[in-house]
């Protein structure tokens, strides 16, 4: 089965241990002892996202409600103060937090946030090939809806907190408050979530940086990781395209046909490249991550695009137009996602559509972008308008002590793991807590391999139990660096 990194990373920890010139009973005792707890540790943590799981909370409608109470019962029985927000019936969230105490004369910093969201994106039954919602373990692996997206994380950091809440009740101070926020409608656009919580309870949230989902720890064919740290996103928009044309009966052919129209003008928006754009995130990304890619023509072109200079930037481009999820962040992207138009098999219509979903790099012009497919298409009887605008948000910095924390802890659990800043093609909360002020930062932190990776929102969605196993630690190292003394 895929996605087993646990016998090489304890591997690579011994090796390093032996470089290091560790005593080998050490070496050999230390990850024993380790692996007992750790063991207790998973199988606990796994049962709760059983039960996570096993609450259908697919959105519509969501029923996060359901979750919200199931979390808040794992929160009061670690003796954890939390709360249940009800934005709408059987929606809400849950907040949590464990208290800086503080030492006398230092204020306490400004809190961290963790959180994720309860609600799922729905199924398509008969392409799974277990029950989406029964949280099945096979050969290791955890299959369910919302296992990577976005329950496992919930888990991870609940586990955080109940790691921190030990250290706070055997005499530690935390620096800071550390606030568990679980939101409901982060799919469907986050009205009855994050924005709900952000505008009627913003004191119950307030915090200095949030750690959520939208980024990615991968494991790339070589075997060895890296943690992608989500600090910008894309923003998304819909664009409609229509195209007229004259109507009639079918069994009189017109060569003005509105739907052979639009197709040329969709052949020409598929041919249509945008620019190749480079933000700040972007260059450190390609930059760093050329450093460990596997594949040596891809990690030059990396290097190009990374340099600055005009010439090797379009080389390196086109070298990586071959991988989708890079060339996705290069430039701003067009999908299109909905044709519309006709009535009756025997009836040309007079006007028919297709729905763009356009997503721009932080800081670019939609309205630039569909001029630009307004000249491509070139027909005065296509014509675009803009049906929902998405809003900008800030890119977060990579020269801070978050920053550094997760550095930190993805080191401690893998040594050789690289972090590198990433812009996520995906919108998430974030945004909204960007643009209010918040350093939010996104992470998945389950190391998973692309196949597996791209099934959220797919089918048969699935979570290693080794990688959960990393994700947890991870988290609450994170945590932990950010809120211990
Ligand atoms: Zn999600």
């Amino acid at each position: 089965m895929r996605g087993s990194p646990s016998p090489t990373l304890r591997a690579a920890a011994l090796g390093l241990l032996a470089a290091a010139g560790v005593l080998a009973i050490s070496a050999s005792a230390r990850p024993l002892a380790a692996q007992a707890g750790d063991d207790a540790l998973l199988r606990e943590a796994t049962a709760q996202l059983q039960a996570m799981i096993r609450l259908n909370t697919s959105n519509p409608p969501g029923n996060e409600l359901l979750t919200a109470r199931f979390l808040d019962s794992l929160f009061r029985a670690e003796g954890i103060e939390s709360q249940v927000f009800e934005s709408a019936p059987g929606r809400g969230a849950v907040v949590a937090r464990i208290r800086a105490t503080g030492t006398a004369g230092t204020a306490a910093k400004s809190p961290l946030i963790l959180m994720g969201h309860m609600d799922v994106v729905g199924v398509v039954r008969d392409k799974w090939t277990v029950d989406p919602f029964a949280a099945e373990v096979r050969d290791g692996v955890l299959y369910g809806r919302g296992a990577i997206d976005d329950k496992g994380m919930l888990i991870a950091n609940f586990q955080a907190m109940k790691a921190l809440q030990r250290r706070v009740r055997a005499g530690t101070r935390l620096t800071r408050d550390v606030i568990f926020v679980a939101n409901a409608d982060e799919e469907a656009g986050g009205e009855f979530g994050m924005g709900w919580l952000l505008r009627t309870h913003p004191e119950a949230i307030r915090a200095e940086y949030a750690l959520n989902e939208g980024g990615r720890t991968r494991v790339m064919s070589n075997g060895k990781r890296y943690v992608a740290l989500q600090m910008a996103e894309k923003v998304s928009h819909v664009v409609t395209v229509t195209a007229t044309g004259p109507d009639g009966h079918a069994s009189i052919p017109l060569e003005g046909n509105a739907i052979g129209r639009l197709g040329r003008a969709l052949a020409a928006i598929a041919a249509h490249r945008e620019p190749t754009v480079l933000t700040p995130t972007t260059t450190r990304f390609f930059q760093s991550l050329a450093a460990v890619w596997p594949d040596a023509a891809e990690a030059r072109a990396m290097a190009d695009v990374a340099s600055g200079d005009a010439t090797r930037v379009e080389h390196g481009a086109a070298v990586l137009r071959a991988v989708p999820t890079l060339d996705a962040v290069l430039r701003n992207g067009i999908s299109p996602t909905i044709v519309q138009g006709g009535i009756r098999s025997n009836v040309i219509p007079s006007e028919v559509s297709a729905t763009l979903n356009v997503r721009t790099l932080p800081g670019e012009s939609l309205d630039a972008t569909v001029a630009r497919l307004e000249r491509a298409v070139n027909d005065p009887l296509v014509r675009f308008t803009v049906t929902s605008r998405g809003k900008d948000s800030p890119a977060m910095s990579a020269e801070n002590e978050f920053y550094a924390a997760v550095e930190r802890a993805a080191r401690r659990v893998d040594p050789t793991i690289t972090v590198v800043p990433y812009l996520s093609t995906g919108a998430t909360d974030s945004a909204d807590l960007r643009r209010a002020g918040y350093k939010a930062y996104g992470l998945l932190p389950f190391p998973l391999e692309m196949p597996d990776e791209e099934r959220m929102h797919g089918n048969d969605e699935r979570l290693p139990l080794t990688a959960f196993a990393f994700g947890i630690r991870f988290v609450t190292g994170i945590a932990e660096a950010l809120a211990l003394p």
